[in-house]
């Protein structure tokens, strides 16, 4: 056992965390369901393999909702590829519209979003935690590892659980910059759905990372880069999708 994933994991378990907690300010599309075809909407989400159901409630999800989770089904399987790639590698994701104070969860074969409102950013971030999920987990193990990311030290992690604010202890992410800066809930699962997410997205992620003070550009910090596609984790996203 990596000592140093299981006390992240554990962290994360005890902290009673999601796996993603999105500062964007969501936002939900208005749409006439009665001027939008419903089932065309369904259709095109069923040939990615993605069903979406809305929890505790009988209620069909609103056109408008729909609508923002195609187009984050389409933008990660612009990615991907196409539809057959995007489900191929996802192997099917139910989406439940629930209520909840986070923005969203993912997972291998289901997602979650928050039905007060989300963006398509969330849907991908979300979507991209399934991919690795499905995979054990093992695409964001790959990818912390190819940064030279994670915990200075194993005990960083228990540090980190008795001080989470205290920046020493947080995930460290590497020579190269981050998709959108780091937090104290920034670890290899997020750093995977983001730098996935800031593929599809490139020029809202380069905004989010000035944003939080990590632009991608800062002698400070050695980096260098132009844009997201110049960063060695968009590098590592573009293999691992090139490699089948
Ligand atoms: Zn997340």
């Amino acid at each position: 056992m990596n000592p140093r994933r299981y006390w992240e994991d554990l962290s994360l378990l005890l902290m009673k965390r999601p796996l993603q907690v999105p500062a964007g300010i969501p936002f939900m599309m208005e749409a006439d369901s009665t001027e939008v075809d419903l089932e065309a909407l369904r259709c095109e989400l069923s040939d990615h393999r993605v069903t979406v159901s809305q929890r505790g409630s009988n209620d069909v999800p609103a056109a408008g909702m729909l609508s923002v989770i195609l187009e984050g089904v389409h933008g990660l399987a612009g990615l991907m590829g196409g539809p057959d790639r995007f489900a191929t590698r996802l192997q099917g994701v139910d989406i439940r519209l629930c209520r909840t104070r986070y923005g969203g969860y993912g997972q291998a074969h289901g997602i979650a979003l928050n039905r007060d409102g989300f963006e398509a950013w969330t849907v991908v971030h979300e979507l991209a935690h399934a991919w690795d999920g499905v995979n054990g987990w093992k695409l964001s193990a790959r990818m912390r590892d190819s940064m030279g990311a994670g915990r200075c030290k194993w005990w960083y992690g228990i540090a980190h659980l008795l001080r989470p604010a205290d920046e020493r202890y947080w995930y460290y992410p590497g020579k190269s910059p981050p998709p959108c800066g780091i937090d104290a809930n920034f670890n290899a699962k997020e750093d995977f759905a983001e730098a996935v997410t800031a593929s599809v997205y490139p020029e809202e992620a380069a905004r989010r990372a000035a944003a939080r003070g990590w632009p991608y550009a800062d002698p400070v910090r050695g980096y260098s880069c132009a844009s997201f596609a110049g960063t060695p984790r968009a590098a590592f996203v573009r293999e691992l999708l090139s490699a089948g």
